[in-house]
């Protein structure tokens, strides 16, 4: 049991319960429905804190390389203020390569100054004992990319082991790469005791090729088969995923699941205060909020994709890319029509 917030979000109709250590989240509305978006204001902000990313991998869904810019620590206390007066309990930092953010460790200990808990994704690279020892301090999570060379997230699961940390493995999945994912899962035993979760992020389609998106099949379907038999660490999906999870058949405890949060529980802000429902629209909507101009919570309410966002996500047939099976299936309780907004669902 560790240190727990409850919440009564009485203009949303549902009480929450978040445990600052474990990390643990719940919803509960009183009624029995599920929350379906909070009217006040994000519970959890995407941040990218840089665009630089020495990597410079070819399916970035930022382009993020070594040219990115830096947001300014006066910029990230603008919108950690506002974070904090509008509720948000959590930011997840990433970029880019946020570690190489030369505030990093103040930007940690300026979200728990104003009692949210931070998380970052790291690629490797860049990480220093000051930062292991800063995440530990402050940090509710990190998590590390799975890219070739492994070596770097290999590293990165050594020295965070050393600091009492157990990292996330973020492994972004696409067409071509279910082999790698299941050898990780089957191969990789010993490796996956000293993690806590493996999350597998559906792979989009921004500044790279859609042929890349996942589809049904027998591949997608042996993936699900590997998942259902591991034992040694846990598993999650981005809610991305959703429209696949179904073939996950009575292996889900389906009080685990949410569909797309954007707009109803989250939201993003890029490096250069830009307010948008997810971080993949960053770069193929012109809609960003200027939150220099802007209130988070004004943006959050009124803001013109936000809106639009919670319509797509409420009635099936209103995601950009829509789905006519949606209208009779099944699943639609849990997966909402899956992305709203880029064609990457198993039913397109
Ligand atoms: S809009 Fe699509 S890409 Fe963005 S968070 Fe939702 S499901 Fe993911
Ligand atoms: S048909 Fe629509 S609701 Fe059903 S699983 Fe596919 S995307 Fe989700």
């Amino acid at each position: 049991m560790g240190c727990w917030l409850i919440r009564n979000c009485r203009e949303s109709g549902y009480i929450l319960g978040f445990d600052r250590d474990e990390g643990t989240f719940i919803r509960y509305d009183k009624n029995g429905s599920e929350p379906f978006c909070n009217a006040a204001g994000p519970e959890l902000l995407d941040i990218a804190i840089t665009n630089y990313c020495e990597r410079e991998c070819d399916f970035c869904y930022r382009a993020s390389n070594r040219q990115g810019s830096f947001m300014r620590l006066v910029d990230y206390e603008l919108i950690i203020k506002q974070a904090e007066k509008a509720g948000v309990l959590q930011v997840a930092l990433g970029g880019g390569n946020p570690n190489q953010h030369p505030h990093f460790v103040q930007i940690l200990q300026k979200s728990r100054d104003h009692n949210i808990v931070p998380s970052y994704t790291t690629n490797g690279q860049g990480m220093t004992d000051e930062i292991y020892a800063a995440t530990k301090q402050y940090c509710g999570a990190m998590a590390v990319s799975w890219y070739e060379p492994y070596v770097d997230a290999q590293e990165v699961i050594k020295r965070a082991s050393a600091y009492g940390i157990k990292v996330n493995i973020h492994f972004m999945l696409n067409k071509l790469n279910l082999p790698q994912a299941m050898e990780l899962m089957e191969k990789h035993t010993k490796l996956l005791e000293n993690i806590n979760a493996i999350i597998f992020l559906n792979y989009k389609p921004v500044h790279s090729s859609d042929a890349l998106c996942l589809t049904d099949g027998n591949e997608i379907k042996n993936f699900f088969e590997s998942v259902k038999k591991i034992k040694n660490c846990k598993i999650g999906f981005d809610s991305c995923m959703i429209s696949f999870l179904p073939l996950m058949g009575g292996g889900l405890l389906k009080e685990t699941v949410d569909f797309c949060e954007a707009a109803r529980f989250s939201a993003y802000i890029s490096e250069n205060l830009l307010l948008y429902p997810c971080s993949f629209m960053n770069d193929i909507s012109g809609n960003g909020i200027d939150l220099k101009k802007h209130s988070l919570q004004d943006g959050w309410r009124f803001g013109e994709e936000f809106v639009k966002m919670r319509e797509r996500l409420s009635r099936p047939g209103a995601q950009r890319y829509s789905i006519p099976a949606c209208q009779t299936c099944e699943n639609y309780v849990m997966c909402h029509g899956g992305c709203p907004i880029f064609n990457i669902n198993r039913c397109r």
